[in-house]
């Protein structure tokens, strides 16, 4: 029910308050005057029964003084008139004993006055007025003024009444005035309690709604400092993604996160969070930064669904036809990639502020760790090549040399150098040297497996690392790689390029790093003695003086 505003409610109270006051003044004035009224009218009876009398009295005087008997008519109508006035007044005498008393001596003085004066009347029309005695005159005067004496006592009952009756009615109306004045108040208390608790209730439950948004609030705040501790100290861009995606769905009921990343160098834009087939992996296939609209506008873009239509649509989340937030990844005016929520029900404004907080928080954090990829990526490759380098190198030889004596498999150690590689710098110049070393790379990463590690040591000398594999085989490998290189021809050279191998396997020549390469090392220093552009591989390592055999046939001869 739509709760009535406190204004209309107290114009109502006015309302009725007044409509009870005028309605009450109306009721004490109505009583005040119906008693004066009934008051009045009990004199007035009094005042009647006299008046009757004294008619009746004249009009017998002109009878018996003239002999007319038109004189009579007041006295023989005054009869009717009395005992009509006295029926009036005996309903206004009724419970009240002394008025009572007076009318019942009035009625019988009237009768005696009634009997003297029919008697003299007859005596009069028989014999004459003149015949009449003054002894009968003094009967009916004596009776008069008797009745004058009672008609006075009731008159004064009357009054005595009628004073009564008023200060009852002025009492009774006090008491009214009284006892609205004091229900008003009352009400007026009960209504300002009933305010004042009404109040109170809605002054807790605003301070209850304040403590549960601060409860919400501070836990937020811990929420978000704890986030951004975390993600602070991501290693890698993998890691931060995946702590911005599972903070993000976890706070925004039925939303998906997909963190975009812009690949600069293949000017492509990918899905750097793992992603299910559907509209939006189609729409990924062969995108572009710039189809991405609030990378290309570098502010926030939103799609309402499928059904609203908007005038700019996104290729990429236009595509999904779901409601969806993209905010762009800002770090210094430059965009690295975009974060894209899809969302079932319209964001609040919680939701929102959830989102940008965490793009604001976590964009420069993915931004370090992109560079800070980028930087190891170059520490750890060689420039000229784009093979890992020696750093690179002690790495993986460790984990892959751990990785073999866990799973009880070989691992093979291939050393390659370039032969006479002085002469080629010194004939065509040390650019054209480069070109060589380039190729010679190009060559060793089309020869190997994915499973096997590459790596230029420095100079003109490589490093092949292949799992799972042992010498014999490795240098079967070797031989492979010879005859490659064999058939690589480098622009404005005539001279072949070779290149002398020596193979090691893990743990027959070397049970750990420097002895495996270092075992290695020789089996190529004899490639090199035997005359260069051939395979050595290692015997079993029996001391500082072991023999190194060859193991393949053709090039690879045993040492
Ligand atoms: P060997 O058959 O005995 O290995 O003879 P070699 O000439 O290859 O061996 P040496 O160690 O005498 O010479 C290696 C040369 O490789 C010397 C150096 O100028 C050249 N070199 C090393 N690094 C680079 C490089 O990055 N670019 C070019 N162009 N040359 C390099
Ligand atoms: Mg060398
Ligand atoms: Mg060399």
């Amino acid at each position: 029910m739509t709760p009535v505003p406190t204004s209309f409610r107290a114009i109502g109270a006015v309302l009725c308050t007044v409509a009870v006051v005028v309605a009450t003044l109306f009721a004490t004035s109505s009583i005040e005057r119906g008693a004066a009224d009934r008051g009045y009218e009990g004199t007035q009876t009094a005042q009647t029964l006299l008046n009757t009398m004294l008619d009746r009295e004249t009009g017998l005087r002109g009878f018996l003084e003239t002999g007319d008997e038109t004189f009579l008519a007041p006295y023989m109508s005054g009869s009717a008139r009395f005992t009509a006035a006295v029926k009036r007044a005996e309903s206004y005498a009724h419970g009240v004993p002394a008025a009572d008393q007076a009318l019942g001596e009035q009625e019988l003085l009237a009768a005696r006055w009634q009997g003297v004066a029919q008697a003299v009347i007859t005596l009069a029309r028989h014999h004459g007025v003149h015949h009449l005695s003054l002894k009968d005159a003094l009967t009916r005067k004596r009776i008069m003024d008797s009745f004058r004496a009672a008609n006075a006592s009731y008159l004064a009952a009357m009054n005595a009444r009628r004073v009564h009756l008023l200060s009852v009615a002025t009492a009774l109306s006090t008491w009214i005035v009284v006892g609205l004045s004091l229900l008003l108040t009352l009400t007026g208390l009960w209504l300002v309690r009933v305010n004042f608790r009404r109040e109170r209730k809605a002054q807790e439950a605003l301070r209850a709604v304040e403590l549960r948004r601060d409860a919400r609030e501070r836990e937020y705040v811990e929420d978000r400092r704890r986030f951004a501790e975390v993600v602070q100290v991501s290693e890698t861009e993998d890691e931060a993604r995946e702590l911005i995606k599972r903070r993000i769905e976890t706070g925004l009921q039925g939303a998906q996160v997909t963190v975009l990343s812009r690949n600069n160098s293949a000017d492509r834009l990918e899905a750097a969070t793992p992603l299910d087939k559907g509209p939006l992996a189609k729409a990924l296939e062969g995108a572009k930064p710039r189809s991405c609209l609030a990378i290309r506008l570098g502010r926030e873009h939103e799609e309402r669904g499928a059904h609203t239509g908007s005038a700019v649509a996104c290729e990429i989340c236009g595509e999904t036809g779901s409601r969806s937030l993209c905010e762009p990844l800002l770090v210094s005016g430059e965009v690295i990639g975009s974060l894209l929520i899809s969302h079932e029900d319209p964001l609040n404004e919680q939701g929102r502020r959830l989102i940008n907080e965490t793009v604001t928080y976590t964009a420069p954090v993915l931004a370090n760790l992109r560079n800070l990829a980028i930087a190891e990526r170059r520490a750890h490759t060689d420039s000229l090549t784009g093979l890992p380098n020696r750093r690179a190198l002690d790495d993986t030889f460790r984990l892959l040399i751990a990785q073999a004596g866990r799973s009880l498999t070989p691992l093979s150690a291939m050393l390659i150098d370039l032969d006479r590689f002085k002469d080629v710098n010194d004939t065509y110049g040390h650019d054209r040297g480069d070109e060589v070393l380039a190729a010679m790379a190009t060559t060793l990463k089309e020869s190997v497996r994915t499973s096997d590690f590459a790596a230029r040591l420095g100079g003109e000398e490589f490093l092949v690392l292949l799992p799972n594999t042992d010498p014999t085989t490795a240098g079967v490998v070797a031989e492979g790689i010879a005859k490659s290189l064999a058939k690589t021809s480098v622009h404005g050279m005539e001279q072949m390029v070779t290149a002398s191998f020596g193979v090691a396997g893990y743990p027959m020549h070397g049970a750990d790093m420097p002895n495996l390469l270092r075992s290695a090392d020789r089996a190529l220093y004899q490639a090199k003695r035997d005359g260069r552009d051939c395979v050595r591989v290692a015997t079993a390592m029996t001391g500082r003086d072991e023999a190194l055999a060859s193991v393949p046939a053709g090039m690879a001869e045993p040492i």
